[in-house]
């Protein structure tokens, strides 16, 4: 009895899997965006949109809250080893990607040796870490769980496994972490598991976002919350068993915490992993081109929208909510947010109800005030350099990246403007190729001074960040007392490019130092 319900569970768990997936089965029962009870859908990460062009096309499937606990994270696919040549080089539009040309060797060798690269996949569970915290509020060493799934050499799984529990500390003491946030990471090759589309230099070095989307009413407002801040914030109950959902490149050449010497063109892997981990905190914006690179059914769209509920991909029921992000950020040209145009785009409702992606979008563009509102928002997020703040209930009003006349999905919008690059606040901006070739602790030295000219208190989370996240809910703990505990002394960081020995010489005579006169 006990075997037959398993396996019922078993194959409802696989039809609602293959329901999600893009090639599953056409069918369609009824709208999920209609639940029991009235309840509002969950909003659960296509993951198959991670880790795409700019990191910047996720897309959310609505369940409804009965059917969640029956997903789970689909494990990566591994498809026999195929040699690729590995080529990543930087040009404009091209964000979240260096300069980098040498294919790891040594890697694809092992890889060739053993046949199989599923054979290196291991998984591990990492949390925080103990440490020493002096905020008695939070649970710091547990604040982070990560289930993390390794393709790759188990020394670099090893490293990039050190690197976690430093990024996730180095977040945990900046942020008031009450309910513990679980983050499926998974470290491989784009190029060997994605395909031949990310051997070129378009493929990202790392995605995350939130692994679902939650409606909360705000203030009237149908505002979706990323699930890591609804667990902090409003205990809805229903949880989808990640709360981020991160991919990480290894065609990537990484510096990993600990390893004695940063080369120049490696990227701190903890930089990276902290950067995303923000994304999935809920630094990310809900507009996109939705119907040209999600939805993929019209070449080029001249405006911005959310995107839409779909199902199987072939039906659309209707927008979806823009983020809580979102509600703060207000175009300059005339002061107008852009949750005040987004109301006007969710005027329009398809007549015709369940209809298909295009249909939808060619009933759009004929409405009149919703589509003009739709152009506006690409307008005013495809300009120069402070078209488009965050603007924080206290009146600070902070500079996100956009460009002129370009839009670069999940860059524009969900980033800093480039001024921060070095500034306190370099761990947002959207271009990592200045930070190449330094650790993070290098790069908290050297920007991470305050207006005043004093040591900023939060390490690599810089203020305007913290304002952000503040904004959105997240909730901030007191300056921790001594932030070297969490980041390299300076002057071994001074050293540690260049040479391994002599920090290890000066770590001695800092020792002796503190015997003879502490
Ligand atoms: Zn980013």
């Amino acid at each position: 009895m006990k075997t037959n319900y398993n396996r019922i569970i078993f194959l409802l768990s696989n039809l609602i899997i293959s329901a999600l997936a893009h090639n599953g089965p056409s069918f369609i029962q009824s709208d999920p965006t209609k639940c029991k009870d009235n309840k509002d859908p969950i909003y659960i990460l296509d993951e198959d949109s991670l880790g795409v062009i700019g990191h910047g096309n996720h897309n959310y499937i609505p369940v409804c809250p009965e059917n969640v606990p029956k997903i789970k994270p689909k494990a990566k696919r591994a498809p026999l080893y195929k040699e690729k040549i590995l080529r990543h080089d930087i040009h404009d539009g091209q964000r979240h990607n260096m300069e980098y040309d040498r294919a790891d060797i040594k890697k694809i060798i092992d890889i060739i040796e053993n046949g199989n690269l599923t054979s290196y996949t291991n998984k591990n569970s990492i949390d925080t870490g103990e440490f020493e915290f002096d905020d008695d509020d939070v649970s710091a060493s547990s604040a982070f769980k990560i289930d993390f799934y390794c393709q790759a050499t188990p020394n670099i799984c090893d490293r990039a496994k050190y690197s976690f529990e430093k990024a996730t500390q180095k977040i945990a003491i900046a942020l008031k972490i009450k309910t513990q946030i679980i983050v499926q990471a998974s470290l491989y090759s784009f190029c060997k598991i994605k395909g031949d589309s990310y051997c070129n230099s378009n493929s990202s070095i790392g995605s995350a976002a939130a692994s679902a989307y939650h409606i909360l009413n705000n203030n009237g407002t149908k505002l979706l919350y990323p699930q890591p801040l609804i667990k902090q914030i409003n205990d809805i109950g229903i949880y989808l068993a990640a709360d981020i959902t991160s991919d990480f490149n290894s065609d990537y050449s990484f510096y990993f915490s600990g390893d004695p010497i940063i080369e120049d063109g490696q990227i701190d892997f903890e930089y990276v992993v902290i950067h995303e981990l923000i994304h999935g905190l809920g630094f990310a914006t809900a507009f996109q081109k939705y119907f040209s690179l999600v939805a993929k059914v019209i070449d080029d769209q001249d405006f911005l929208s959310p995107g839409l509920s779909l199902i199987n991909n072939t039906y659309v029921s209707n927008w979806r909510s823009i983020q809580i992000f979102d509600k703060s950020v207000v175009s300059t040209a005339n002061d107008v947010s852009l949750n005040t145009y987004n109301n006007d785009i969710m005027k329009f409702v398809s007549t015709s109800g369940l209809v298909s992606p295009l249909e939808y979008h060619n009933e759009f563009i004929r409405s009149v005030g919703p589509y003009q509102a739709a152009k506006r928002v690409l307008e005013v997020a495809s300009n120069k350099t402070g078209s488009l703040v965050f603007q924080t209930s206290s009146g600070d009003r902070i500079n996100l990246y956009t460009k002129e006349n370009e839009f670069l999905q999940g860059t524009s919008i969900a980033h800093l403007s480039d001024e921060f690059k070095f500034s306190p606040d370099f761990i947002m901006i959207s271009d990592v190729s200045p930070l190449q070739g330094k650790t993070i602790s290098m790069m908290y030295e050297k920007y991470g001074i305050d207006e005043q000219g004093n040591r900023y208190k939060y390490g690599a989370i810089g203020p305007n960040v913290l304002k952000i996240l503040k904004e959105i809910g997240w909730e901030i703990a007191e300056p921790p007392e001594n932030i070297y505990n969490f980041y390299e002394n300076p002057i071994l960081t001074i050293y540690s490019a260049s040479d391994a020995r002599l920090k290890y010489i000066i770590n001695i005579m800092i020792t002796i130092f503190k015997i003879i006169f502490l």
